[in-house]
């Protein structure tokens, strides 16, 4: 990525945003700081140097393909949600979010626009862990919108959505079982889907206890794509739960069981993991003894037909 040192900046710089403030004050943000000296020797660090930092950093290091420097500035890329269009965004320092707001949504070429339209506005500039949240904060807790009491009119055209936040970010599991049995003694099919780019995994497992559960995440997701920060999962019975609490205490990782969906998904993965269930189980009915040697072409299978497939998106990404 160093190569990109020279290439232009992608975002018109106003006001105190200055090219010299985003170069000169990572040292004030120790996140941002961690990554841009490794990137600086163009290494990317293991999971161990990684785990004792927070969640900012962690989400930062998930996307570590997308970063690199333009004009010697932190930058990421980032996809619109067909994939066709790739931007790069400036990933800002926390010192200077606050001039960023005022200057897309309370300036006077702004216009105080509603949540939407501001995260559009920022997200094509700008990048940084959070940014929804801060946005939705921003925007909520604003006097003079507030004072608007006129009712917001609807865009006459839908906006161009662009998804803000990132692979691993938020991965949601599920487990169907028990199955029959087959040769090999697998029972169970985990089923892990992540929020951001869509992509899931189904694998089969002998039983449901937390180290089971656990070693198999790491085998066969974890190592290949990276540490979700956050998982989710619909569990009923306590005994799942206890298993899927026991994983995230092992791995370090927080644990939502909430049924409310996650405001960038509208129920995608949950939808997701439904169609993949109903599809495993149809195929399971009819392979009873080996339905875990088709697994992985089935998955193949399924990601190639779904809609809105990311699926190559998240090779890149991570
Ligand atoms: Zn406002």
């Amino acid at each position: 990525m160093a190569k990109n040192r020279t290439d232009e900046l992608p975002v018109e710089l106003k006001g105190e945003i200055t090219p010299e403030k985003l170069i000169q004050s990572p040292k004030e943000d120790s996140d941002i700081k961690v990554i841009i000296d490794y990137k600086n020797i163009d290494v990317k660090p293991g999971w161990q140097d990684i785990s004792r930092h927070g969640n900012k950093v962690k989400t930062y290091w998930n996307q570590w393909d997308s970063l690199g420097f333009k004009n010697g500035i932190l930058c990421r890329k980032f996809e619109n949600i067909t994939g066709d269009e790739i931007k790069w965004q400036i990933v800002l320092l926390k010192a200077l979010k606050r001039a960023v707001m005022e200057q897309l949504h309370n300036n006077i070429t702004s216009g105080h626009l509603g949540i939407k339209k501001t995260l559009a506005r920022v997200t094509n500039r700008f990048y940084w862990y959070g940014l929804r949240s801060d946005v939705e904060q921003w925007c909520k807790t604003c006097d003079i919108c507030a004072s608007k009491k006129t009712p917001q009119r609807k865009a006459k055209a839908p906006m161009k959505q662009y998804n803000v936040g990132a692979p691993l970010e938020r991965v949601a599991i599920d487990i169907m079982g028990p199955l029959p049995q087959t040769k090999k003694a697998n029972k169970y099919i985990m089923v892990i889907g992540d929020y951001f780019t869509r992509w899931t995994q189904a694998i089969a497992i002998r039983k449901i206890d937390a180290i089971t559960v656990t070693h198999k995440l790491i085998d066969h997701f974890i190592s290949i794509v990276g540490v979700p920060l956050q998982i989710h999962s619909d569990q009923g019975s306590s005994f799942e739960f206890e298993v899927f609490q026991q994983m995230c205490k092992i791995l370090g990782i927080e644990k939502t069981r909430t049924t409310s969906m996650h405001p960038s998904s509208n129920g995608m993965i949950e939808k997701a993991n439904k169609t993949i269930q109903n599809m495993l189980s149809a195929f399971v009915s009819s392979h009873q003894k080996d339905w875990d040697e088709y697994l992985q072409l089935l998955m193949i299978a399924y990601r190639s037909s779904e809609h809105n497939n990311r699926g190559i998106a998240m090779q890149d990404d991570i």
